[in-house]
């Protein structure tokens, strides 16, 4: 019931927040009041659904109005107190209807008279509601379709709020200069599509959300005295450790060449620090992977500090390609394997083609 009358009724928010109740319900009603704005009621059927306690549209004296007499007599919206040809209920009739209450005559008037007059006049000759109306779900308007409360699940919420939420990195990575639009949900999809393994998914992830030991990431905590970079003195930032820093600007030509030589449109793979960092949209998957295996390979490689170079990436892109490989075979999928590795592997055999 009180999920109906915030569906169908511009319930007091001042009482509301001042009830007694869990702070989640009242958080639930503000969202709700901000996603979901209570139509005006338009025909007579509509205004016999209103809720008359606590509804904004009724108030007296700058108040909503209460009685709990008539709530416990279960007079809870407008339709309990009009009769069948759509007019409000004289006190008289009131109390030939539901004998038992006592209430003041006065107070009762004055509440008819906070029914709006538009909702009077639309109530005039509308026919009482059926138990199947009184029972009936209530409707929701969003995106200009009419819904179901009943079908609401969280996830109308959440694409609802969430989406008007970037990532704070993201945030970052636009002011860099790296801004994919519409495209950014692709980003966070690439590593998904591309692998399987979720070492270099996770890679991935730390770097899209900039969560990632750089130097300069490592100085900002407090954690190492400088952000400069160990190999050539430049502030190590996400941009310069995977990209820009001498140390690794041979490896990605190196690889860069390789693949355009591999690839069908020969000299179109021009690996930018953008294209290295969140990977192609242009680009086919697995070129895609061996860009984030190529991360991968630097990471490791810088770790144990020697720089990277395509001599000691290649045996790693082997062992890669024969893990697939073995996989592809046991779950017969070798189809798939050959179609993701085409550009790859020598006509109508398994072979790896790279030098
Ligand atoms: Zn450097």
């Amino acid at each position: 019931m009180v999920m109906r009358s915030i569906v169908n009724c511009d319930l007091d928010e001042k009482w509301v927040l001042s009830r007694q109740i869990p702070t989640f319900y009242k958080e639930m009603f503000m969202w709700f009041k901000r996603l979901c704005p209570v139509p005006e009621p338009k025909t007579g059927q509509a205004v016999r659904k209103q809720i008359i306690w606590h509804n904004r549209a009724i108030m007296v004296n700058r108040q909503t109005i209460s009685c709990k007499k008539m709530f416990e007599h279960d007079i809870l919206i407008i339709d309990d107190i009009v009769d069948s040809e759509g007019v409000i209920l004289s006190y008289e009739l009131l109390m030939e209807t539901y004998p038992t209450i006592r209430l003041n005559p006065l107070k009762y008037m004055g509440w008819c008279q906070a029914i709006p007059a538009r909702w009077r006049r639309s109530l005039i000759g509308s026919a009482p509601l059926t138990v199947q109306e009184r029972r009936e779900d209530s409707m929701i308007e969003t995106n200009g379709k009419q819904m179901p409360l009943t079908n609401l699940k969280s996830k109308f919420f959440y694409n609802k709020l969430v989406p008007c939420r970037a990532p704070t990195a993201q945030g970052r990575w636009v002011a860099e200069g790296a801004d994919f639009g519409e495209d950014w949900h692709k980003v966070y999809e690439m590593a998904y599509k591309v692998t399987a393994s979720t070492r270099l998914q996770s890679l991935q992830h730390r770097i899209i959300h900039r969560y990632f030991p750089n130097r300069r990431f490592l100085h900002t905590r407090q954690v190492i005295d400088d952000p400069f970079c160990d190999n050539c003195g430049e502030i190590d930032t996400m941009q310069h450790y995977f990209f820009e820093c001498s140390y690794v600007r041979k490896f990605w030509r190196g690889l860069s060449s390789m693949l355009n030589e591999r690839t069908d449109a020969a000299g179109t793979i021009e690996i930018t620090c953008y294209n290295a960092l969140f990977g192609g949209r242009q680009y086919a998957n697995i070129v895609n992977c061996m860009i984030l295996l190529a991360k991968q390979f630097i990471v490791t490689q810088h770790s144990h500090d020697t720089a990277p170079n395509m001599q000691a990436f290649r045996p790693v892109l082997s062992r890669m390609f024969d893990m697939e490989k073995t996989i592809a075979v046991k779950g017969s999928k070798v189809d798939e394997f050959r179609d993701r590795w085409k550009l790859f592997i020598r006509p109508g055999t398994l072979e790896l083609l790279i030098d």
